[in-house]
């Protein structure tokens, strides 16, 4: 009755009327129709998303890193085993872009239309959003620092994150982040987590640590073993807290052959692993435990990890004449996801040169705002296996004196402000890889200096 009730809601079906045509006009005359459909129905229907009717299943994918690459990966593994699947994955992640999305779900008679919705959901509508779509999973990928200017600091928006008012949904949670995996204790979870690797130290590496110090009574937390900032296995002396133990844990990570090796229980799994950086292993193994928690077996899963490349926009790799070219994505305006873009490209063997194209303007092209950067581990560019850096774009004067500081020897420096004049003085000689970081929002440009570097090593290789 109460589902008649909600289906004859005539200020309900006239809201999404209004949003089903602002989207195909919009389309039609060529927009991306991310969030104007959606502010159209919560504009005129404020409760939209509760009376939509919901897909079977509906996964939230929320926290502050990784949250784009999971919900794009979670619809890409559902869509290869032949489920229909509704997501935001061209625009918007907050309430409008949702209810968007939401829209193109349903028919006109709000009628679902697919077998599953992936919303990924900004920190701060999370609260807003996950109740109203009646969210049966919530990925929270971590609590980490973020844009200063937007997210403040990680337990501002923990808080947010605490105040998801969902008591059914499963929470599926990282255990080695500690300020996510602490979060909602009434929620049914499950853990996912990687197990100490060769090379994990005992202190955490980079210049920010937002969680030294114990959250239930305030002793510094001892670190078994860490990865970046505060991501790693911990313990508290004092009280006994401690890391969750993880229901899913990657045990052995082959980058070389792309396989790791995932114990569950009593079982042990090797899949495919989609990318070697230890970030995407994470967002990976969120997707996996989703997707098991939904009921699918792990053959299946397996085959549709063998049919997904990751998103493009995020990572990008073409071969010049035996010249690895690498386009990254980068969120410049946050501290630790560049740090670990640096890491791992130290990390990699052989002679590398590496080109800064990191916009960090907001909307109002504000260009006030650099303490992201000292916030960043430059010093882990200062390499010897780092034979060239290009910093490019607006702020190619403050990255090259943080590498300065940072203790890069000017001779390995370019600066200038024209990426593709830049990209010119590459010295291409003995090189064997070459990392184009780009920002989200500089994703298109960073396609054509993919093609000036292709160039450019063509004529000097
Ligand atoms: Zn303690």
């Amino acid at each position: 009755m109460c589902e008649v009730w909600e289906a004859m809601n005539l200020r309900f079906l006239f809201a999404m009327a209004v949003s089903k045509c602002v989207y195909y006009g919009m389309r039609l005359l060529g927009r991306q129709a991310s969030y104007l459909p959606g502010w159209f129905a919560v504009k005129l229907c404020p409760d939209y998303l509760r009376h939509i009717r919901k897909a079977e299943t509906v996964i939230c994918v929320t926290g502050t890193d990784g949250k784009t690459t999971t919900a794009n990966l979670l619809s890409d593994l559902l869509a290869a085993t032949g489920r229909t699947v509704a997501n935001n994955r061209i625009g918007s992640n907050t309430e409008f872009g949702i209810a968007t999305a939401m829209t193109c779900s349903v028919t006109l008679s709000n009628r679902c239309r697919v077998d599953a919705v992936v919303l990924e959901v900004d920190e701060h509508y999370a609260r807003i959003v996950c109740p109203k779509v009646r969210s049966d999973y919530i990925v929270i990928t971590n609590v980490l620092r973020d844009s200063l200017q937007r997210n403040a600091h990680p337990e501002y928006v923990a808080g947010k994150l605490a105040q998801i008012d969902c008591p059914h949904a499963k929470l599926i949670l990282n255990a080695d982040e500690l300020c996510s995996a602490l979060l909602l204790p009434e929620n049914p979870r499950v853990y996912y987590a990687i197990a100490r690797q060769e090379g994990d130290g005992v202190t955490p590496p980079n210049r920010v640590n937002d969680c030294p110090d114990c959250p239930r009574c305030g002793a510094a937390l001892r670190y078994d073993y860490v990865r970046y900032a505060h991501v790693g296995h911990v313990h508290c002396e004092k009280c006994g807290l401690a890391s969750p133990a993880a229901e899913w844990l990657a045990m052995a990570l082959d980058g070389e052959h792309h396989r790791l090796t995932l114990r569950h229980g009593e079982e042990t799994y090797t899949l495919p692993m989609l990318h070697d950086s230890v970030f995407n292993i994470y967002n990976e193994l969120a997707a996996v435990a989703v997707l098991s928690e939904m009921g699918l077996s792990m053959d299946e899963i397996c085959a549709a990890l063998e049919a997904t490349p990751l998103t493009k926009t995020r990572l990008d790799q073409i071969q010049v004449k035996g010249v690895a070219v690498v386009s990254m994505m980068a969120k410049s305006n946050n501290s630790l996801p560049v740090s670990m873009v640096f890491d791992y490209i130290r990390r990699k063997p052989g002679k590398k040169a590496v080109i800064l194209a990191l916009d960090d303007l907001d909307e109002s092209k504000s260009s006030e705002r650099i303490g992201w950067i000292y916030d960043t581990d430059y010093e882990f560019l200062n390499d010897e296996s780092i034979v060239q850096i290009l910093a490019t774009g607006v702020r190619c004067w403050d990255h090259q004196v943080r590498l300065l500081l940072a203790g890069v020897p000017r001779e390995k420096l370019v600066c200038k402000q024209d990426e593709l004049a830049a990209i010119e003085q590459l010295h291409c000689k003995d090189l064997e890889s070459v990392y184009l970081l780009h920002d989200m929002s500089s994703y298109s440009r960073s396609v054509t200096a993919m093609e000036k570097i292709r160039k450019v090593l063509e004529g000097a290789l």
